[in-house]
């Protein structure tokens, strides 16, 4: 999958992704991942990319032209254009699942004040949000997308934790598709300063551990639906 990302901030990209599972995907061909400087596409050569939003307003807005014009040297025929915005629709891991798919992204971070309209209205496919608060710049947000859609392309998680059901992941219960958190889990020592490890997951019963990790799920659900 190739992503390619156009921010005013590009080294905020370097050192997220020289670590771990995304490193090695970027290191194995599968994640092609480009960093493009949106002042490249400046107006002048001050390198101006923003100004003042009209109706007096306070703040910058980055221009329709100059992303506009970043657009037409990257975007491809089997491209997805991604706005990074608060008001966008909530990134979610349906949506992860959705992006996995996609040939090419293109994530656009905003900064500042935010972004010419027009370029929503005419230049994208899809505004996406990662919650409902306000952060500097579409940066962090570009990268939240990033590791979770590319953790979902194939071969880049090992083959043991693809075929994993996780938080969120489509699940059956009860003949019903739903999402849900995952059940607990535990590792070594079996007794930490009195809390016990669950004595059904070391009984070796498979069934049984899987009706515990169900019934887990369940509560938790119930828990959620109470609060
Ligand atoms: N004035 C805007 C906020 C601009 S924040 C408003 O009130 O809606 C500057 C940039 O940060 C945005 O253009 C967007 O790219 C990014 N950003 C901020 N919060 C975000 C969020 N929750 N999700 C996705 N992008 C966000």
């Amino acid at each position: 999958m190739k992503i390619d990302v156009v921010t005013l901030f590009p080294k905020m990209f370097e050192s997220p992704f020289e670590e771990s599972i995304i490193k090695r995907a970027i290191k194995n061909n599968i994640i092609d991942l480009k960093i493009h400087n949106l002042r490249d596409w400046a107006i002048d050569s001050y390198g101006s990319v923003d100004d003042k939003p009209f109706g007096g307003d306070v703040g910058m807005l980055i221009r329709a032209d100059v992303v506009y014009n970043a657009l037409k040297d990257i975007k491809k025929e089997n491209s997805r254009v991604i706005l990074m915005s608060p008001k966008g629709k909530k990134f979610d891991q349906k949506k992860a699942e959705e992006l996995a798919k996609v040939d090419n992204l293109i994530l656009i971070a905003g900064h500042y004040e935010g972004m010419d309209q027009r370029i929503s209205d005419f230049m994208i496919d899809e505004e996406l949000s990662i919650g409902d608060y306000v952060l500097t710049g579409g940066e962090l947000p570009a990268m939240v997308v990033i590791d979770a859609v590319s953790r979902l392309v194939s071969g880049v998680l090992g083959k043991d934790d693809s075929n994993k059901t996780e938080s969120w992941s489509e699940i059956e219960i009860d003949g019903q598709k739903i999402r849900a958190p995952e059940y607990p889990q535990y590792t070594r020592p079996q007794e930490f300063m009195g809390h016990k490890v669950p004595d059904v997951l070391l009984s070796g019963d498979t069934k049984k551990i899987k009706a515990w990790q169900l019934d887990q799920i369940k509560k938790e659900l119930e828990k959620r639906k109470s609060e």
